[in-house]
């Protein structure tokens, strides 16, 4: 049995290991230090934002995102259907609902139209969002000149989790910085990672030190430890800091590596019939992260994944919505069918920026020979 292939490993070397051991040798371990303000003017140097805050998570990024903005018990959210659960769990965490919001065909993130229509109804019932959160799923952005404007003109917050597509552009401005505020993600599994991590980004440093200030236990600048707010413990270690400045050095590279990966992909599987590819508008810029394809049988897609599986190859369906997830069933939803679709016939392929060209030559080869009924031998090339 080869190693098992990874849907998107961590890509550490040297440089993040060096980065690592300097910051420890340097003692700043705790509680702040260089690092943790580095890495925040990288990321702000990138965005061309002032604010910036590095977190524990994603996911503490976007609750402390939802908290400076006001969010509270009983709001409604308005929330990508398409995305990962912690984009709503973090609704949830405020007490707020989360409304699902179905996605368009063209970038696979929030439509624009369904937007519209939730919008409208909530105008209806007298009860307007507080904030919509707008998920730039698999590393590529949402329309947002389709979506903003319809937010400012209502007053309604706009939240951007681009936990997954750090790098990516929308008409060549980077995601995260379309809304008001942003949030990327360094999970394990991201674009890049400091084996946990998020941050959270702002066209102001007052939204950002609001963050800063929840995320560091809320404490008021005196010796005795007063408080006036409940605070939170999600600031990112300096030692994780140092690893996330390296990887983000290697970052351009990292990126354009998933994107020849992926031109390998389509090449690859290019005559093989009832398998296309996860669309690119002409507006974005993707990063690569994940390679999605779509099957026009799932039964197809299902047999794929099985036989890549026997072979110790990681792949999985695309996210399932979370309108049809159990944790959610009581919230509401203006769906049409499109994400559930994409769940029912997508597959992620393995992606990572350390897979190689026979890594995926062999990825191929048994989708291929799974698609044409196994009996033959597959040729991708
Ligand atoms: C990974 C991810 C998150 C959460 O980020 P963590 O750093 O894992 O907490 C949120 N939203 C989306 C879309 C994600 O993919």
């Amino acid at each position: 049995m080869t190693d098992r292939i990874y849907l998107s490993p961590p890509d550490v070397g040297a440089a993040e290991r060096d980065a690592l051991l300097a910051a420890f040798d340097g003692g700043w371990i705790a509680p702040v230090g260089p690092d943790l303000d580095g890495f925040e003017a990288d990321i702000a140097s990138w965005t061309g934002w002032p604010g910036a805050v590095a977190l524990t998570s994603g996911t503490a990024a976007l609750h402390l995102a939802m908290l400076v903005n006001g969010v509270q018990p009983r709001d409604d959210v308005f929330v990508s259907t398409f995305t990962f659960a912690a984009t709503a769990n973090a609704v949830k965490y405020c007490g707020a609902n989360p409304v699902f919001i179905d996605s368009d065909t063209t970038s696979w993130n929030m439509s624009p139209e369904l937007l519209a229509t939730a919008l409208d109804d909530a105008k209806l019932r007298g009860k307007l969002p507080k904030a919509v959160i707008v998920v730039d799923l698999y590393g590529q952005c949402a329309d947002y000149d389709a979506i903003v404007p319809q937010c400012r003109e209502l007053g309604i917050t706009v939240i951007q989790d681009s936990a997954e597509s750090l790098m990516a552009t929308y008409k060549g401005q980077p995601s995260g910085t379309q809304g008001d505020c942003g949030v990327f993600s360094f999970n394990g599994n991201k674009i890049m990672t400091t084996s946990g991590g998020g941050m959270f980004v702002s066209p102001t440093t007052e939204l950002s030190d609001r963050v800063r200030y929840l995320s560091t236990q809320a404490r008021q600048p005196v010796t005795h430890y007063e408080h006036t707010d409940i605070g939170y413990n999600y600031r990112l270690s300096n030692l994780l800091a140092a690893v996330g400045r390296a990887q983000f050095a290697r970052l351009p590279a990292m990126s354009a590596r998933r994107i020849e990966i992926n031109s390998l992909y389509r090449t690859m599987l290019a005559d093989v019939p009832g398998v296309s590819f996860m669309p690119v508008p002409e507006w974005s810029k993707w990063n690569g992260w994940l390679t999605c394809v779509l099957f026009d049988e799932p039964a197809v897609r299902d047999r794929v994944m099985e036989a890549l599986a026997a072979e110790n190859i990681e792949s999985r369906p695309l996210w399932k919505p979370m309108h049809v997830q159990p944790a959610f069933r009581n919230a509401k939803s203006v769906s049409d069918g499109t994400s559930l679709r994409l769940f029912r016939h997508g597959l992620c392929l393995p992606s990572g920026s350390i897979l190689t060209d026979d890594q995926a030559l062999a990825t191929c080869t048994i989708a291929t020979s799974t698609i044409h009924g196994g009996s033959r031998s597959g040729r991708c090339l």
